[in-house]
């Protein structure tokens, strides 16, 4: 099946719920790198890509070029057009930009290759279950007030979340008391039935990790995210062996190399994985397999409308985060049922442009 036609797009996606990124700026709307990937058969897969921040100017050229490279190879033969790729970038070749526009033209050709044998990408790629628990992540920011607290978390259980991540790592100097406090408001607002995560994105230092987290075990939390820079392997190994509560860490992580460091090194009890960082579907599916290796859970970051089909698929998928970001593109984004992700039996990541981007992209 020869790819015939390429096109990549920049579009602006509006907010569904305007919450602030990791850096504490509110988003409203984020520019995305759409591509759709046609083929002589008829077929067409989709894909998207994004940065945080700037650069999708650069990025969409990226894809551009990538994707024009690909004109007339078999679309079926994925590993082949992603050497194909890498030769080109050179010593690009595994991680950074060229990682997420990689991983665009990946998962519009996993998206060709599930279309063409009729299955949808959570069986095609392994098939373990329907449904995947989603965690509610974004709302219990750090900059919110505590005052503003038991009022927003209110709202996250009305949704039918069973999982909940809130973030510590507060602006400010850093305080051990007022971090413990907030983490018990947040606690005592959610209530005991919720299971709680917890982000610092890479906020503490490996001591004020040991510190706080052993005051953090008392609360029963289901993770502890990003405590430390996630690049400090064996300070991450610290953290893990001295807490109780697991310690994850990985979206940041690009290509694979970053991931086999963190299981050598037992940095983490979970692996967090980001299909854009990492390059694309094959990439994710190989760090997965490593990690069940390794008798290690995988989580997804962000894109849950591709990666709750992936967490579907192996054997060690525990969770997905639920993140809006970009589901006004599409129709056919995974729907909610008592806090799961209920994936469907559309070929494909069963995913379409929605109308008003239909002519867009
Ligand atoms: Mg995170």
């Amino acid at each position: 099946m020869r790819i015939t036609a390429v096109r990549a797009r920049m579009v602006t996606v509006p907010a569904e719920e305007i919450l602030p990124d990791a850096s504490g700026r509110p988003v409203n709307e984020r520019p995305i790198v759409t591509l759709r990937i046609r083929t002589d058969q008829g077929l067409e897969g989709i894909g998207i890509a994004f940065v945080h921040g700037g650069l999708t100017r650069a990025l969409v050229g990226m894809v551009e070029e990538l994707a024009e490279l690909t004109i007339g190879a078999d679309a079926t033969r994925i590993e082949d057009v992603r050497a194909m790729l890498r030769a080109h970038a050179a010593n690009l070749e595994s991680c950074g930009m060229f990682a997420v526009a990689l991983s665009a033209i990946d998962c519009a050709l996993w998206d060709i290759k599930g279309k063409s044998a009729g299955l949808p990408l959570w069986k095609l790629l392994g098939g373990v279950r329907l449904r995947v628990p989603a965690y509610a992540s974004g709302q219990l920011h750090r900059g919110l007030a505590n005052a503003d607290i038991a009022r927003v978390a209110g709202q996250v259980r009305a949704r039918g979340f069973r999982h909940v991540k809130f973030h510590l790592g507060l602006d400010g100097a850093a305080s051990l008391e007022r971090e413990v406090e907030r983490a018990w408001l947040v606690r005592q607002s959610v209530g005991k039935d919720v299971k709680l995560g917890c982000d610092v994105n890479e906020r503490w230092s490996v001591g004020q990790a040991i510190a706080i987290g052993r005051r953090l075990d008392e609360i029963g939390l289901f993770w502890l995210e990003d405590p430390t820079r996630a690049d400090d392997y064996a300070g991450l190994a610290r953290i893990t062996g001295a807490l109780s509560t697991p310690i994850m860490a990985g979206e940041n992580n690009g290509g694979l190399a970053p991931f086999r460091l963190m299981l050598e090194e037992r940095s983490v009890d979970i692996l967090m994985i980001d299909v854009m960082n990492v390059g694309g579907i094959s990439a994710w599916m190989k760090v997965a397999a490593m990690a069940e290796a390794f008798n290690v859970q995988v989580v997804s970051h962000i894109m849950p409308e591709f990666q709750a089909q992936l967490i579907a698929a192996v054997p060690n998928g525990l969770m997905a985060e639920h993140k809006d970001w970009t589901f006004p593109l599409f129709d056919g984004i995974p729907g909610i049922e008592e806090g799961d992700f209920v994936l469907s039996e559309r070929a494909g990541h069963g995913l379409s442009f929605s109308r008003p981007f239909e002519h867009l992209t």
